[in-house]
């Protein structure tokens, strides 16, 4: 990191440690970055400080929200006795890309993962048995990623949610297995819901 002028190098190494940007792309945006206009990376850094100050999980679902409840919890044309569980945040916006689940969310913050020390607790589950004593949920569809870690977990949810007599469904058809919900298209997704069976 020689080459370069102190600033410049830290601004590099920052970029470099999101996810996807390796020391090249890291150096690209960086330059990119010094050559624009000083207003556009001022924009950028107040974007990235408010996302961070702003966003928080929604108290109901976990979803990533900027109010208490997130939006599609507070949205009365909802289908409230469906909740769709999925691991991440970003499972939501590739579910609700399809146009096609009218339902509600419970986003788990992850999967159950023995080998990374990763067990029930240290995931949404508690918050979900929760919301299903006081609501008239009648289906909950396990839309883990379709992997090791996704399958035990969607087992597990079965396990723990139909002694309480709530249906509880796995998207599965069309999904390749050891693939990520996030990359799925829309197609594959709505038909993966629409194929969901019984666990
Ligand atoms: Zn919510």
């Amino acid at each position: 990191m020689l080459y370069y002028a102190e600033p410049v190098a830290r601004l590099i190494e920052q970029l470099g440690k999101l996810p996807g940007i390796g020391p090249k792309t890291a150096q690209r945006l960086a330059f990119y970055l010094l050559n624009s206009d000083v207003l556009e990376s001022k924009e950028l850094a107040k974007a990235i400080i408010e996302a961070r100050e702003k966003i928080r999980y929604c108290s109901v679902c976990s979803n990533l929200t900027d109010e208490d409840t997130c939006r599609i919890c507070q949205n009365p044309s909802r289908n409230k006795t469906i909740i769709c569980v999925v691991e991440e945040p970003r499972d939501v916006v590739a579910i609700e890309r399809t146009g096609e689940y009218k339902g509600l969310y419970h986003v788990l913050q992850g999967t159950i993962s023995p080998m990374e020390g990763v067990g029930p607790d240290q995931l949404k589950v508690r918050e979900l048995i929760e919301r299903l004593k006081n609501n008239n949920v009648t289906e909950i569809i396990a839309a883990t990623n379709p992997d090791v870690e996704g399958e035990a977990t969607a087992m597990y949810l079965a396990r723990l949610i139909k002694p309480l007599g709530i249906k509880v469904t796995r998207i599965a058809h069309g999904l390749p297995v050891g693939g990520d919900l996030e990359y799925a298209d829309e197609i594959t997704l709505s038909k993966a819901l629409e194929g969901r069976r019984e666990l």
